[in-house]
């Protein structure tokens, strides 16, 4: 089959990072002057070969992108079709299965689960798919078809209103591709019934990056006042309200992210424990310092503020100044969880934010945990992007003398 794709040439030892493992060419390693990148159409599917014009296997490209193309098989029988699609499908549908007792996972993670373009949440017979390039766009009937031969969901929502497709010169739209979608949908995750606007959400609608993470701050609440930051629908608040939380404060700019936490938290029987304070959250931590309020946890679990490059020195000062204020309203001995989905931002700089803010706050630092992402957004040990997200479970406290 692959003899029928278009081939796309590799420079002189180019070949060497996706002989280790990688998945992606960038421009700069394309032998434009044997197959110039302009021939090609976003998304095409093509034969991937080394400088000698031994075959690498297949992928596809997109001119427009600094990922000029991304490998889908190295075996060059396979393309990128409706069968692949299946047999992949069910790969990744096997790790959760083995992970999960109930159908609510990342079901697909990109290049983790060697799908590049394609994640997908499942909420249980609702699932949520984003198509990231243009070589998963161009083939989104055939994901769609596969998805629904492999789960039979009920619904199918795309949510391609993603950061990332403007780069691929792709449109942003959200569409209902199978079914009819409810205005809520439900999961659980360690035991806590959420319901979800998987339409107007952030991202997916649901961030099961952090279940593992949540699951681990359930052993620190019992009994203890909790200050979720950026609480969004209440993944971490309610959570730590239905594991036990004297009184959990939750914060977040969007009015409509709060309301739907509260209804999570009387799902569960919470809600008195519960309360949403519409604020930013810098404004927020600024005036519960002022109040001198205290909380035994505080959980910062922030969206990226370094996206890019670019943003490092603005994000730093971000985390610098979330920290220290989330240190301040910390009771004595006070665990604060402190997280970080910044790719550009590595687990060893947050480490030292904590460390540097600690410092100059005159307390001692411990960290008790490191989390990352759930097993369910498997990392690719090739692509350091595959791996994003950090949590530090730490304990800050004034050593006296
Ligand atoms: N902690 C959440 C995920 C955070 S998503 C979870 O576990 O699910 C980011 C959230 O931060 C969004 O709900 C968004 O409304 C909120 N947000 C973004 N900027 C903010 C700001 N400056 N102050 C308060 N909330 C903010």
């Amino acid at each position: 089959m692959a003899s029928l794709l278009a081939p796309l040439r590799l420079k002189k030892n180019e070949q060497r990072r996706l002989r280790a493992g990688h998945l992606w060419v960038f421009s700069n390693e394309v032998d434009i002057a044997h197959t110039p990148l302009s021939n090609f159409e976003p998304g095409q599917p093509v034969s991937i070969e080394e400088s000698n014009g031994a075959v690498l296997g297949t992928g596809y490209v997109n001119p427009h992108s600094l990922i000029s193309a991304r490998l889908v098989s190295r075996d060059p029988g396979y393309v990128l079709d409706q069968s692949l699609l299946v047999h992949r499908l069910n790969i990744a549908l096997s790790l959760r299965e083995r992970l999960f007792d109930k159908p609510y996972y990342r079901l697909v993670y990109g290049e983790g689960d060697a799908l590049p373009g394609l994640v997908v949440d499942r909420f249980g017979d609702v699932l949520v798919a984003q198509l990231t390039t243009a070589g998963m766009e161009r083939v989104k009937a055939e994901v769609i078809a596969a998805l629904q031969k492999v789960i039979k969901p009920r619904a199918i929502v795309l949510r391609n209103d993603t950061s990332g497709r403007a780069l691929e010169g792709l449109p942003n739209y959200i569409e209902t591709a199978r079914g009819v979608v409810p205005e809520l949908v439900r999961l659980e995750e360690n035991g806590v019934l959420f319901d979800i606007p998987v339409l107007s959400g952030q991202k997916t609608g649901w961030f099961y990056d952090q279940r593992m993470n949540r699951a681990r701050m359930q052993c620190y609440v019992k009994n203890r006042r909790v200050l979720d930051v950026f609480s969004y629908l209440g993944g971490w608040g309610v959570q730590a309200a239905a594991a036990g939380a004297s009184e959990v404060v939750c914060v977040d700019s969007s009015q409509a992210a709060l309301d739907q936490l509260r209804h999570n938290a009387a799902l569960n029987h919470v809600a008195e424990r519960v309360k949403a304070l519409h604020s930013d959250a810098f404004a927020a931590l600024k005036a519960l310092r002022a109040e001198r309020q205290k909380f035994d946890v505080v959980i910062l679990d922030p969206p990226a503020f370094i996206k890019r490059k670019k943003d490092l020195k603005q994000g730093l000062q971000a985390y610098h100044q979330l920290n220290q204020m989330a240190m301040q309203v910390l009771a004595k001995d006070g665990v604060l969880i402190s997280a970080s989905c910044s790719y550009h931002f590595e687990a060893s700089a947050l480490q030292d934010v904590l460390l540097q803010t600690s410092r100059h706050l005159d307390r001692n630092l411990q960290i008790l945990e490191q989390g990352q992402q759930g097993p369910d957004h498997p990392i690719h040990p090739a692509i350091p992007e595959t791996r994003y997200l950090k949590a530090f479970f730490t304990r800050v406290y004034l050593a006296g003398r």
